[in-house]
């Protein structure tokens, strides 16, 4: 069985676009409502300690889900920290969400329906 990971990324916690996500009241439903193995919030995980975090941190034996900037942006910015950990950017290993322009519920609904997802394929 996979492990499930929630690597979410605040982009400071300023970015205009996200202005309407409560990080923290999102970070405790994630705990509390879903299932996961844990969650790891970063505020800049496209820069140096960031990708360090990642090279430490990811394994081939989970998936990320990894609600931050749109998906494509993602592709890119967080290909250093992927790498680095020697982890591919593929379905079994990677499932970006976009958090920009969406508010706390409306992420939540989507990191909920990416975990279900992968309860789903691993049964
Ligand atoms: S990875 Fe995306 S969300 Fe995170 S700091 Fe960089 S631009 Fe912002």
């Amino acid at each position: 069985m996979k492990k499930v990971v929630i690597l979410m990324c605040t982009c400071s916690g300023a970015c205009p676009s996200m202005e309407e996500i409560d990080f923290w009241e999102l970070a405790e439903r994630i705990r509390l409502e879903l299932p996961h193995d844990y969650l790891v919030m970063h505020p800049r995980l496209c820069e140096e300690n960031g990708e360090a975090m990642m090279a430490d941190l990811l394994k081939p034996d989970a998936v990320y889900i990894t609600p931050a900037c749109g998906e494509k942006k993602q592709m890119k910015l967080l290909l250093g920290g992927f790498a680095r950990a020697g982890v591919p950017m593929d379905e079994e290993h990677w499932i970006p969400i976009m958090m920009g322009m969406k508010n706390t519920d409306e992420v939540f609904a989507e990191i909920k329906a990416a975990v279900e997802r992968v309860e789903e394929s691993e049964k």
